[in-house]
C-alpha cells in the first residue's frame, strides 16, 4: 500500500489511495487497474499526464467488454477558485468520486467546460489551458496504460466464465471503503 512517498492513504496520498482502491476492487473479483494517461502539447493545450482507476467486465458475452471510469477526485477536477455562483453551483452537483461509462463522462465534461468557458468570459477572465474541454478529455480519454495490482485475474475469453459482477456491487464496495464520501448517486445537470 504505500508508494515510497512515506506518507498513508489517510495522509492524503493520491498514489496510494488510488492503490488501496484498486486492490480492493481486484480482491472483490473486479477486473480494476490503475490507468495512467499521457499526452503531448497541441497547440492548444499543454502535455500533461493523470492517473485514475478502471474496472473493465467482459464478463457479457451480448455487451461484450464494458469498462468503468473511477475518478475518485472527481468534483475536485472542475473547482474553480474565482469562479460565479452558477458554476459553482453545477459543480457542488457533481458527485465526488465519478463511477461510469466513458460515454457519461464524455457529457459531463462537455458541459462543465462550457459552463466554466462562460463564467470566465463573463468576469472577463482568462482561463487557463487545464480548464478547456481538451485537457480535461486528455486526461481520462487519451491513450492509458493499465497496471493491474494482483496478476490472478482472467482477461478476455477465460473471464467470461466467471459470475457477473454487478455494476451496483462496485458502487457498495468503494462506498464502504469511503464512509464519509456519500456523493455517489448519480449527478443530475440541469
Ligand atoms: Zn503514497
Amino acid at each position: 500500500m504505500e508508494c515510497g512517498c512515506g506518507k498513508t492513504m489517510a495522509g492524503g496520498c493520491r498514489s496510494c489511495l488510488l492503490r488501496e482502491v484498486s486492490g480492493r476492487l481486484c480482491k472483490d473479483g473486479h477486473n480494476s487497474a490503475i490507468c495512467k494517461s499521457k499526452w503531448r502539447s497541441s497547440p492548444d493545450i499543454p502535455s500533461g499526464e493523470h492517473a485514475f482507476l478502471d474496472v473493465v467486465d467482459n464478463s457479457s458475452l451480448k455487451k461484450g467488454e464494458v469498462r468503468v471510469i473511477i475518478e475518485l477526485n472527481f468534483r475536485a477536477e472542475f473547482e474553480m477558485a474565482r469562479a460565479g455562483d452558477q458554476y459553482n453551483n453545477l459543480v457542488q452537483k457533481l458527485p465526488e468520486v465519478f463511477v461510469g461509462k466513458v460515454e457519461r463522462l464524455q457529457s459531463l465534461i462537455k458541459i462543465l467546460c462550457s459552463a466554466a468557458k462562460k463564467c470566465m468570459k463573463e468576469k472577463k477572465m482568462h482561463m487557463g489551458p487545464w480548464r478547456k474541454q481538451k485537457y480535461m478529455q486528455a486526461k481520462w480519454l487519451s491513450p492509458c496504460k493499465r497496471t493491474t495490482l494482483t496478476p490472478v485475474l482472467a482477461v478476455g475469453d477465460s473471464a467470461r466464465l466467471r459470475p457477473k459482477p454487478k455494476e451496483s456491487m462496485l458502487t457498495v464496495d468503494l462506498l464502504e471503503m469511503m464512509p464519509n464520501r456519500h456523493c455517489m448517486t448519480a449527478v443530475q445537470v440541469v
